[in-house]
C-alpha cells in the first residue's frame, strides 16, 4: 500500500506493461465491466456495469483481485505500480465528486469493501465513512448542517475501523462486542430508566462522547491511536480487505461452497452516500425476485436514517420495501424501474443495495441473489416463459443439489394442527425442521457432532456462526430481517430458517429462551417453518412434500401444485439434453416403483442382501451360514429361494421392462449372525442346535478386518450354491413375469472381482443356472453378466475382465476405500482434519476422488473398452447421485449414473449441466 500522503495530479495512464491494478468508474464511465468479475470480484465488475447502463452509482474505484494474489505471495506487500495508480484514481473521484480527501471544508469520505469473485454474504469485512477525524467531523457536520448525523457517521466508522482494521473485538467469554457494552454503558447513564432505548434518542453531544469513548476503548485494547491521516486510514483498512481474505470464516465458507483460496478478493472504494442524514433518507436490500419462493415480485427491505451495513447486519429489524409505496412514493417508483432495468440487463434475479439521500436513490450492489432450491426452479422456468432466458440457461443456472429442498418433508398437516404456534418469525429459510436447542454455535456444533437434532437459536448471527449453522437442521433468530445474516447463509446452505422473532427472549447468560410465558432450557424440543415463519414447542411430525405426495403418494395432483408444475417442466428440459441414462439403487418393489416415478430408467444396483432381512428369512440365512456342509447350506438356500424370487419378480413388474441390475451377495456373513449370548441362545433354540454351536461357528467366521475378508464374489466363489440359488431366483422371476407379458431386462453382477478368473467362474455359475431354468420351463429370456468395478485390481486388469464381462458398474464405495486405503466407515474420525489441512478438498466417501479414483476409473474404461468395444459402463457408488460426480461420470462416456431414488432428480439436472457443458 503506498505510503504518500498527498494525491498527486493525473498522470499519464500507466505504460502498457504495467499491469492495471485499479479501475475506476462514476459518471456513465467505467474502465471495468459486468464480466471482468475474476479481476474486479463480482461487487466491482457489477459497479462498473451498473455504471455503465446508467444506474445511479456513486463514483469509485476497484483495486483488482491481482493485487490480493500479489499481496499473500509477497508477505503482504504491494506491487510497486499499484501506489500511483490508486493516486491517480483518488484525483479522478476527487474530481468527480467535486470533494477533497481529508479536506477541512468539504471532505470526501469513501466506503471500503470486499468483494470476491463468488459473492460470500457476511464473510469480508467493509468499512464506511472512512475519512472522517477530529477534523473532518466538524466540516461534515457544517456542510450537512447535521452534528447528529455527522458524529453518528464519525461513532460508526470508528467502531468498524476499530473492529475490522484495529482487532478490537470480543474476546474469548465476551458475549458482546466491546464496541456495543460502550454504547450501553453510555444509554444506562443518559436513560436509567430506560436503557435499552434505540440509538436514534442519541443526541450529537451523546454521540460525540461516544467517539471520545471508542477511541479510548481502542487505545485501551491496542495501545495504538487511532490513526487521524485519511491515507492512513484508507491503507489500513485495504490491508484489512486484503486480510479478511484469510480469517477463519472466509476460510470455512470457502471451503464449503469450494471457491479456491487463490481467487483473492478485489478492494472496492467508492464515494460515500448517507442513509442516515434523516428521515428523508435510508438504505435498503432488495431483491428483484422473491428469494425464498421465487414469486415475481420486489422483495426486501429497508430501514429508515439508516446506513447499509444496519439492515445485513440484522441489528434493527427493517420494514419491507413495498412500504417505501407510501414513505417514498417516488423512490418506490424509481426501485421498480431499476428492478426491471436489471433483470433485463443482468437476466437473472437480482440481489441489490441501495440507499436514499435526502430522496435521491443510489445503487451500491447488484449481484445474482441467493435462493432458495424453490426460488431457484421457479425463478428460471418462469424466465424462460417470460423470454428473459433459455431453457438451457434455466438447466445451466440452476445448482443440482439444491432440488433436494424441493423433495424434503414439510410439517404434516395434522401433527401441525394439533401444536400451538407459540411465536412467529419471518420465514427465511423453507422448510421444516426439528430439534434440540442451542444457544450457541459451538455448542450445537459440539451436540450435532454428538448425533442430536439441532436448532440453532441466536438473538442474531454473525458470521462466527456459521459452524454452528451448517451443523444446525435449522437456524432460529430474534432480531434481523429476511436479508440479515441469518436469513443469507441459511438459505444458501438450504437450511430450514425462521428469523427476526422479536418476541423471543433470549438470555445467553442462562441459556433459556423465555416467550409468550413459556420458558424453554437449551436441549429442549423446538419445531420451526421456514416456509410460514412459525415457531411450535415440542417435536412436530414432518410429512412429504408436494413433489413425493404429486409423484409417489399420489394425494395431490400437479394442477393443485405450482411448485410441482414448475419441477416437472425443468425436469422435461433436462431430460431432453441429458445423454446419460439415470438409474436407481433400489432393493424393493416399492422402491424400485418411486425410482421410476422420480425418472429412473432402471435399476442400477439391487443389494440381494437388503432383502435378507424381511421376517423370517433372516432365520433361513442364519440357518445357511451356521450349514456345516454344502447339503445342509443346501437345504437353508432352498427355503431361501421362493423369497427372492418373489422380490425379483415384483422388482421386474415394477420395472415395466425396464433393466434391473442384481447384484449377488456381497457382505460379509458375520453381518447376519447375532454376536450377544441371549440373541445366540434364542437362535439355537430356533434352529433346534446347540448354542455352543452357533457360538463356535460365529466365532469361525470371526474376521480381523471383514471389508477386505470372505465377501464379495469370494463367497460365491467358494460356497457356489449361494450363487446358483440367487441366479435361480432371478431367472425364475424372470421366467414367470416374461409370461405374464412383461419384458424382463436382467442383468446380474458380480461384485468386488479383482480377478479375470473370479468372475470366469461365477459366469459359467450362472449360464448353467439360466440354461437349466430355460430348459425347465422351455421359455427363453436374454439376460447380460457383468461385474462390478470396486477394487484397484480390476482396474488396471479391466481389459482382462471385460473378455468375459458384459458390463462394468464402478462401485466407487469400495473403489474409494480401496484405493484411498481408508475405512468407509471409520473415516469420519480424521477426515474432518483432513478437510481442514486441505490435504483433500471433500469427502472422498460423498465427492468423487476424480484425481485418484478418477484416474483408475479412466484406466477401467479405455482398459475395457480396447478388448469389448461396446462395454456397457455405469456407476453405482454414492457418488452416482452427487453433481460433480455425476458430471465426471459424463466426461469419462459412461452410460449411466446410479442412485438413491430421492437423488434422481439432481442426477437427471446434473447430467444435462454435464451434457450442455459438452
Ligand atoms: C460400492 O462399493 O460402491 C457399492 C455400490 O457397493 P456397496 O456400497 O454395497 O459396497
Ligand atoms: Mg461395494
Amino acid at each position: 500500500m503506498p505510503t504518500k500522503s498527498k494525491s498527486s495530479k493525473a498522470k499519464k495512464s500507466p505504460s502498457s506493461k504495467t499491469p492495471k491494478y485499479v479501475y475506476s468508474f462514476g459518471n456513465g464511465k467505467a474502465d471495468g465491466n459486468g464480466k471482468m468479475k475474476a479481476l474486479l470480484g463480482g461487487k466491482g465488475a457489477n459497479l462498473a456495469e451498473m455504471t455503465r447502463i446508467r444506474l445511479p452509482v456513486p463514483p469509485g474505484f476497484t483495486i483488482s483481485t491481482e493485487v490480493c494474489t500479489y499481496y499473500y505471495d509477497h508477505k503482504r506487500t504491494y506491487p510497486p505500480a499499484l501506489e500511483k495508480q490508486i493516486d491517480e484514481a483518488i484525483h479522478k473521484l476527487e474530481t468527480a465528486m467535486g470533494k477533497k480527501f481529508g479536506d477541512q471544508k468539504d471532505p470526501l469520505l469513501v466506503a471500503v469493501r470486499s468483494g470476491a469473485r463468488d459473492s460470500m454474504p457476511g464473510m469480508m469485512d467493509t468499512i464506511l465513512n472512512l475519512g472522517l477525524n477530529d477534523r473532518t467531523v466538524r466540516a461534515l457536520a457544517e456542510r450537512s448542517k447535521n452534528e447528529r448525523f455527522a458524529y453518528d457517521c464519525y461513532r460508526r466508522f470508528l467502531q468498524m475501523y476499530g473492529d475490522v482494521v484495529m482487532g478490537v473485538q470480543k474476546r474469548a467469554g465476551e458475549d458482546h462486542e466491546p464496541f456495543e457494552v460502550v454504547i450501553e454503558e453510555l444509554k444506562k447513564e443518559l436513560f436509567p430508566k430506560d436503557p435499552h432505548v434505540s440509538d436514534t434518542k442519541l443526541d450529537a453531544t451523546a454521540l460525540r462522547t461516544l467517539t471520545d469513548r471508542f477511541r479510548k476503548l481502542i487505545r485501551d485494547r491496542t495501545g495504538k491511536d487511532f490513526p487521524e491521516d485519511p491515507r492512513e486510514q484508507l491503507r489500513g483498512a485495504v490491508g484489512a480487505v486484503f486480510g479478511s481474505w484469510n480469517n477463519e470464516r472466509a476460510i470455512i465458507y470457502r471451503r464449503k461452497y469450494n471457491i479456491p483460496h487463490e481467487w483473492g478478493t478485489a478492494v472496492n472504494v467508492q464515494a460515500m452516500v448517507f442513509g442516515n442524514t434523516g428521515n428523508d433518507s435510508g438504505s435498503g436490500v432488495s431483491f428483484t425476485r422473491d428469494p425464498a419462493t421465487g414469486e415475481k415480485v420486489l422483495y426486501g427491505e429497508f430501514l429508515l436514517n439508516a446506513q447499509g451495513e444496519d439492515v445485513v447486519a440484522g441489528v434493527r429489524t427493517p420494514e419491507p420495501v413495498l412500504q417505501l409505496q407510501v414513505e417514498m412514493p417516488e423512490v418506490y417508483r424509481q426501485l421498480q424501474d431499476v428492478r426491471l432495468t436489471l433483470e433485463s440487463h443482468f437476466h437473472d434475479m437480482q440481489d441489490f443495495e441501495f440507499t436514499v439521500e435526502q430522496g435521491r436513490l443510489f445503487m451500491l450492489q447488484t449481484r445474482n441473489g441467493k435462493r432458495t432450491g424453490f426460488a431457484a426452479v421457479r425463478i428460471a422456468v418462469e424466465m424462460v416463459k417470460e423470454k428473459l432466458i433459455k431453457p438451457d440457461d434455466a438447466i445451466q443456472r440452476i445448482p443440482a443439489d439444491s432440488l433436494s429442498q424441493l423433495l424434503a418433508p414439510v410439517f404434516d398437516s395434522r401433527a401441525r394442527k394439533t401444536t400451538q404456534v407459540i411465536a412467529r418469525g419471518l420465514p427465511a429459510g423453507p422448510g421444516a425442521a426439528s430439534g434440540k436447542i442451542y444457544f450457541s454455535a459451538n455448542e450445537a456444533e459440539a451436540a450435532a457432532q454428538r448425533g442430536e437434532k439441532v436448532l440453532l437459536v441466536r438473538v442474531e448471527t454473525s458470521p462466527e456462526d456459521i459452524r454452528g449453522m451448517l451443523a444446525a437442521e435449522g437456524i432460529l433468530t430474534a432480531r434481523g430481517g429476511v436479508s440479515s445474516h441469518a436469513a443469507l447463509v441459511a438459505r444458501q446452505m438450504g437450511k430450514v430458517c425462521v428469523c427476526g422473532a422479536s418476541e423471543l427472549q433470549i438470555d445467553y447468560a442462562s441459556n433459556t429462551l423465555h416467550v409468550r410465558g413459556q420458558n424453554f432450557r437449551k436441549g429442549d424440543f423446538l419445531s420451526i417453518d421456514g416456509t410460514t415463519g412459525e415457531i411450535f414447542p415440542g417435536e412436530v411430525k414432518t410429512s412429504p412434500s408436494d413433489i413425493v405426495r404429486v409423484l409417489i403418494d399420489k394425494d395431490l395432483t400437479p394442477a393443485e401444485s405450482p411448485i410441482y408444475r414448475v419441477f416437472a417442466q425443468l425436469m422435461q428440459w433436462a431430460d431432453q439434453r441429458r445423454t446419460m441414462e439415470v438409474r436407481a439403487n433400489a432393493d424393493q418393489p416399492d422402491q424400485v416403483g418411486h425410482a421410476v416415478a422420480f425418472g429412473a430408467q432402471g435399476v442400477g444396483l439391487c443389494r440381494t442382501e437388503h432383502m435378507f432381512f424381511e421376517g423370517d428369512r433372516i432365520d433361513h440365512v442364519r440357518e445357511m451360514i451356521l450349514a456345516e456342509n454344502g447339503d445342509e447350506r443346501g437345504k437353508a438356500l432352498a427355503k431361501l429361494l421362493p423369497a427372492q424370487r418373489s422380490d425379483f419378480a415384483g422388482i421386474f413388474k415394477a420395472l415395466k421392462g425396464l433393466p434391473a441390475t442384481i447384484r449377488f451377495l456381497d457382505p460379509p456373513l458375520h453381518e447376519f449372525i447375532p454376536h450377544d449370548e441371549a440373541s445366540q441362545r434364542d437362535l439355537a433354540e430356533k434352529l433346534g442346535i446347540s448354542v455352543d454351536r452357533v457360538a463356535r461357528r460365529v466365532k469361525e467366521l470371526h474376521e480381523f478386518n471383514p471389508m477386505l475378508g470372505h465377501r464379495g464374489c469370494r463367497l460365491g466363489i467358494v460356497y457356489p450354491e449361494i450363487s446358483e440359488m440367487q441366479a435361480r431366483a432371478v431367472f425364475e422371476a424372470a421366467a414367470e413375469v416374461q409370461a405374464s407379458g412383461i419384458k424382463v431386462r436382467p442383468e446380474i453382477m458380480i461384485p468386488l472381482v479383482g480377478f479375470p478368473k473370479e468372475l470366469e467362474l461365477q459366469i459359467a455359475l450362472v449360464h448353467n443356472v439360466a440354461a437349466q431354468v430355460q430348459k425347465e420351463r422351455n421359455v427363453k429370456f436374454s439376460y447380460l453378466v457383468g461385474t462390478m468395478i470396486e477394487i484397484p485390481r480390476a482396474c488396471v486388469v479391466a481389459d482382462e475382465i471385460a473378455k468375459s464381462a458384459q458390463f462394468f458398474s464402478f462401485g466407487t464405495n469400495d473403489l474409494t476405500q480401496t484405493t484411498l486405503g481408508m475405512s468407509r466407515d471409520d473415516a469420519g474420525s480424521f477426515l474432518p482434519r483432513y478437510q481442514e489441512e486441505e490435504i483433500v478438498r471433500q469427502n472422498p466417501f460423498a465427492v468423487l476422488d476424480q484425481g485418484g479414483v478418477g484416474k483408475l476409473m479412466e484406466t477401467a474404461v479405455k482398459l475395457g473398452r480396447s478388448t469389448r468395444k461396446d462395454i456397457k459402463l455405469g456407476i453405482c457408488g454414492e457418488h452416482g447421485g452427487e453433481p460433480d460426480s455425476v458430471k465426471f461420470c459424463h466426461r469419462l462416456g459412461l452410460a449411466y449414473v446410479s442412485c438413491s431414488p430421492f437423488r434422481l432428480p439432481i442426477a437427471r439436472l446434473a447430467a444435462a449441466q454435464a451434457a450442455l457443458k459438452n
